[in-house]
């Protein structure tokens, strides 16, 4: 499949469950992005209250602090536009709710391209594909498909808020079993492992995170064909224009 050449691309919409999961799925990808002048926006589902293991933080304190980092860690990217939902951690389903907050996101943004979570099971590395993950990654795939495209789906965005309807071009899933699509990210992976580290709540322990980092990315790269000492994040390319 032909994959949208990045000078066609305008905008991005990164759609993701918890704080820290754009940065360990796509953020040497988004780097890039940014780097080369394409605006992307993050939309985060959920606030995260229910990760770490500090049983001494309120979950609400937890919420305020991972917002602040996932800010941090989108600034180190060079992403300044962040949509947080507020769903609570470890409860999202895929609802009729969220499909509508997803579509009026994308109505808002205007994403040529749009990031999403796998909405499958994955047996092998269980935790990928975490509940939140699925339930984003299902509703945002209905989001792009009909809902944000179809003046007639949730007709209030139309008429109550003015939002036009909108037709992504690409939709990219971030840790699929069966990616298609491997991006370089040798150059950007610093700053990656910059904007791991401002999520200080999840990763201020895992002092092996940049060498875990590099060994994952690496062998990405090599599944990829991509040459020796090359590391590398992996999507699976949608065509949905
Ligand atoms: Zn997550």
């Amino acid at each position: 499949m032909v994959v949208l050449d990045d000078t066609e691309v305008s905008r991005i919409l990164v759609m993701a469950a918890h704080p820290d999961d754009v940065d360990f799925g796509a953020a040497g990808t988004v780097a890039r992005w940014t780097e080369a002048g394409i605006e992307v926006v993050y939309c985060v589902v959920t606030d995260g209250d229910a990760g770490g293991s500090d049983r001494s933080v309120s979950r609400p304190d937890m919420a305020v602090l991972r917002r602040r980092e996932q800010t941090e860690a989108a600034d180190r990217v060079g992403v300044h536009d962040l949509r947080f939902l507020g769903y609570p951690d470890g409860r999202v389903e895929v609802t009729l709710e969220l499909r509508k907050d997803l579509a009026r996101v994308i109505r808002q943004v205007r994403p040529d391209r749009v990031l999403c979570p796998s909405p499958e099971r994955d047996y092998v590395r269980p935790g990928i594909s975490h509940p939140d993950h699925r339930a984003v990654g299902s509703a945002a795939l209905d989001a792009v498909y009909p809902d944000a495209r179809n003046p007639f789906a949730f007709p209030d965005l139309l008429a109550g808020e003015g939002l036009e309807p909108w037709t992504v071009r690409e939709v990219w899933i971030i840790g699929t079993s069966t990616p298609t699509h491997y991006v370089d990210v040798t150059k950007t992976f610093p700053r990656k492992v910059a904007a791991l580290r401002a999520h200080q709540s999840q990763t201020g322990e895992r002092h092996d995170l940049e060498d875990m980092l590099r060994q994952r990315l690496a062998r990405i790269a090599a599944q990829g064909g991509l040459p020796e000492g090359s590391l590398a994040e992996a999507f699976r390319v949608i065509d949905t224009g």
